[in-house]
């Protein structure tokens, strides 16, 4: 029963896991980028070494907007950018052969993971990737690159380097729909044992409501009839709750309900289930034992009550409840178990309420 209200303001947090995806994808980009300007000065390509000093600032630049902002759209297009660009100069300086034309196919992908509002983005972006490399194609298939390295050797490495980045980052970027899927499917779990939980409770009081009541009252009567035991159930009613509504206004009841529910909270024991019964009435069941417990709740509970001072907006104010208990047998129909507790409470409240009545 205490957990009720942790349930109910319960909140989804889902940044954090897209901030550790999209973290992760900057960095390793960077890392990508040191790799090659390691290569590209031991090759003594200085136009593409100053470009890398450029990525990899970028790229530091990148992982802390993933950090320290929401807006993984954008970075990521700017990424999509500087991938195509790098391609461009690699392809420019270096000749076709060079393979950094293959980031063309990975980059085509990438857009589809930005989360863009319009649904045309990433097709548009996509396209513009694979024109981009049929138009290169056509126009810088025997380029005479300035870089153009003549040993074969050197220039396979650099063309299966470029495959294996592009592939990885195609993987990546893929992967992430696993990700993005199990997310939801759990998110939407959540919301759904969310709304459940919602709809047995009654928001006023975050009691049980009657219909949750009777399934819990059904589910004890099970077990009862189980293991032939006794179990017990109690229905309270606040005295002359009428007046108070009348003298303290409508708001001051609501708020005596709410203070009286939890002092139901807090009494009943854990496997006992209280519910809002009807509008100022308040029943509880505990499960078969053969001891009188529910006396021993509903004496603690009257006690508490009638203790309290209730205040209401600045005036103080006594209310009291009246209870009755009653021992369903296991042979016994849960409803007649119900009936004799109702008859209970009216006895004590035709006797002078503030009190329980069990017998
Ligand atoms: P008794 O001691 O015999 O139980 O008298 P009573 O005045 O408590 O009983 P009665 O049945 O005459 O009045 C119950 C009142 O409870 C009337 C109704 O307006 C009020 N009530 C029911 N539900 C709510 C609620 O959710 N909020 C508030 N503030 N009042 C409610
Ligand atoms: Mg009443
Ligand atoms: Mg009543």
């Amino acid at each position: 029963m205490k957990k009720i209200r942790k349930e109910i303001d319960f909140a989804i947090n889902d940044h954090l896991n897209d901030k550790t995806v999209y973290s992760i994808g900057s960095l390793t980009l960077m890392i990508g980028h040191v790799i090659y300007i390691v290569s590209f000065i031991s090759l003594e390509v200085w136009p593409m070494v100053w470009f890398n000093v450029f990525s990899i600032l970028f790229y530091v630049l990148m992982f802390v907007f993933n950090l320290k902002t929401t807006k993984y759209t954008q970075i990521l297009m700017l990424e999509t950018l500087e991938i195509m660009l790098h391609a461009l100069l690699g392809l420019y300086y270096m000749g076709w052969e060079a393979g950094f034309m293959l980031f063309y196919v990975c980059d085509a992908t990438l857009p589809f993971f930005g989360g863009f509002r319009k649904k045309a983005v990433p097709f548009i972006i996509s396209f513009a990737n694979i024109a981009l490399f049929i138009m290169l194609r056509h126009t810088m298939y025997d380029w005479a690159a300035p870089f153009h390295i003549n040993d074969p050797g050197v220039m396979k490495g650099l063309y299966l380097y470029n495959a294996v980045a592009s592939f990885l980052i195609a993987v990546y970027i893929s992967s992430y729909y696993i990700f993005i899927k199990e997310k939801m499917t759990t998110n939407m779990k959540r919301k759904n044992e969310h709304l459940q939980k919602l709809a047995t409770i009654d928001p006023l009081t975050e009691l049980f409501n009657r219909r949750a009541m009777m399934e819990y009252i059904k589910i004890i009567e099970k077990k009862a009839h189980t293991e032939h035991i006794n179990y017990n159930i109690c229905i309270a009613d606040i005295d002359d709750f009428k007046m108070i509504n009348d003298t303290y206004g409508h708001d001051a009841g609501d708020e005596v309900l709410r203070i009286i529910s939890k002092i139901f909270v807090d009494e009943v024991p854990t496997e006992g289930y209280v519910c809002r019964w009807g509008g100022e009435e308040i029943l509880f069941a505990l499960p078969p034992s053969e001891s009188d417990m529910a006396i021993i709740v509903a004496e603690k509970v009257r006690a508490k009550v009638a203790e309290r001072e209730f205040d209401l907006d600045g005036q103080k104010i006594h209310v009291t409840m009246t209870f009755g208990v009653c021992r369903v047998r296991p042979d016994e129909n849960y409803d007649s178990g119900i009936s004799r507790a109702d008859k209970r409470l009216y006895e004590g409240k035709r006797s002078g309420k503030n009190k329980v009545v069990a017998v």
